[in-house]
């Protein structure tokens, strides 16, 4: 079979394999699409600390069984469609017992850690599909929409967190597919409240006011976020948002949003953020940000990663209903062989979701 394995930074080579051989553990899927995320682009540009080249890179995937497949508490059919959950717990953990998978404290994740979604077949563990990690694509769903149901489940997760929190106005830094999602997300969750999105890419603030934004703002790709200090000017006079959302990796974003947020006001870190000092890592230190401010004015600062079983059905069903118009971001698909073409073109905001959908 074909895999395109990431050696290392701007270095992919598609390679012939043997499929892994099907055994009582773990089945082999055929895989359908595979949508590429910015970690992919970081990964690509920088390597990343998770990271250990060779691998294969792609965790947002559809595939197909190509057996029949049961355990316990779980059976698939021969050539049934499903979305894969990309966390591999280790089940022994505490956050494992509180079936917290994506915060589990000795996780696998395919496309990172194991061998992921860029190529033709995909081995999947048993563990995936005991804790419901295997989630069956609705007939509404075409295989593109349902590489996407991962991302979705991701913003799902943070949307539940702040479920208990009284807020009216909602600010989302990045105008990517993430912060579309989460705009669709949040519009159909909280429709009264007031979200904006802060972006630098014509085309996709166009497409956040066709999916609901209330304003958007366009920071003009300025990286520092300049302009977005009129924002705040504006904002001071009316209501400044009481929930701030980072969908971006400019580094910069964490000290932004401190700027922008209300007295008692909540900030969601969504993003892995690039490291600033272009070193081939992932960020490991927060950048500056005013503690003071932080105190004063009693903000909270909150993550937010990966997502649940519950989530991705969850989202599965939301695609599949028409509630989630996630066809509207799937803008770009590549065969496997163009895999570098895919990332420069999420890379350079080309369209918004790239997707390989032949192997
Ligand atoms: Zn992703
Ligand atoms: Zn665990």
């Amino acid at each position: 079979m074909k895999a395109a394995f990431f050696y290392g930074p701007n270095k992919i080579k598609i390679k012939n394999i043997n499929i892994d051989n099907a055994s009582n553990d773990s089945l082999t899927l055929k895989v359908l699409s595979c949508s590429v995320c910015s970690y992919d682009v970081r990964t690509y540009r920088n390597g990343s600390f998770k990271v250990k080249p060779p691998i294969v890179l792609g965790h947002e995937i559809c595939a197909e069984t190509t057996n029949e497949f049961k355990g316990k508490n779980f059976k698939v059919k021969s050539q049934e469609r499903v979305s894969i959950y990309p966390v591999i717990p280790c089940l022994h953990c505490w956050h494992c017992n509180q079936k917290k998978y994506n915060l589990c404290s000795n996780l696998k994740e395919i496309g990172s850690t194991v061998n992921g979604g860029y190529a033709e077949y995909i081995s999947i563990p048993r563990t995936l599909f005991e804790i419901g990690g295997i989630v069956p694509v609705l007939d509404n769903v075409t295989n593109e929409e349902a590489s996407l149901i991962e991302p979705l489940a991701c913003c799902i997760n943070g949307i539940n967190q702040i479920k208990s929190i009284d807020f009216d106005s909602i600010v989302i830094l990045g105008d990517g597919p993430i912060g579309l999602m989460q705009l669709m997300m949040l519009k159909r969750n909280f429709p009264s409240t007031q979200v904006m999105v802060v972006g630098k890419i014509n085309h996709r603030l166009e497409m956040a006011r066709k999916l609901g934004a209330d304003k958007v703002y366009d920071v003009n790709n300025n990286s520092n976020f300049e302009p977005i200090s009129n924002l705040f000017l504006e904002l001071k006079d009316k209501q400044a948002p009481n929930l701030i959302i980072v969908s971006n990796n400019n580094a910069n974003s964490l000290g932004v949003a401190c700027k922008l947020a209300n007295k008692n006001g909540k900030i969601i870190i969504f993003s892995g953020l690039n490291n600033p000092k272009g070193e081939s890592q992932d960020i490991k230190e927060i950048p500056s940000i005013d503690a003071n401010f932080i105190h004063y004015n009693q903000i909270s600062v909150m993550g937010s990663f990966s997502s649940n079983p519950e989530n991705l059905r969850m989202a599965m069903e939301l695609v599949n209903s028409g509630e989630i118009k996630i066809k509207n971001l799937i803008t770009n698909a590549f065969e496997l062989y163009r895999l570098e073409d895919a990332i420069k073109n999420s890379e350079s905001f080309q369209g918004l979701k790239s997707i390989i959908n032949k192997f």
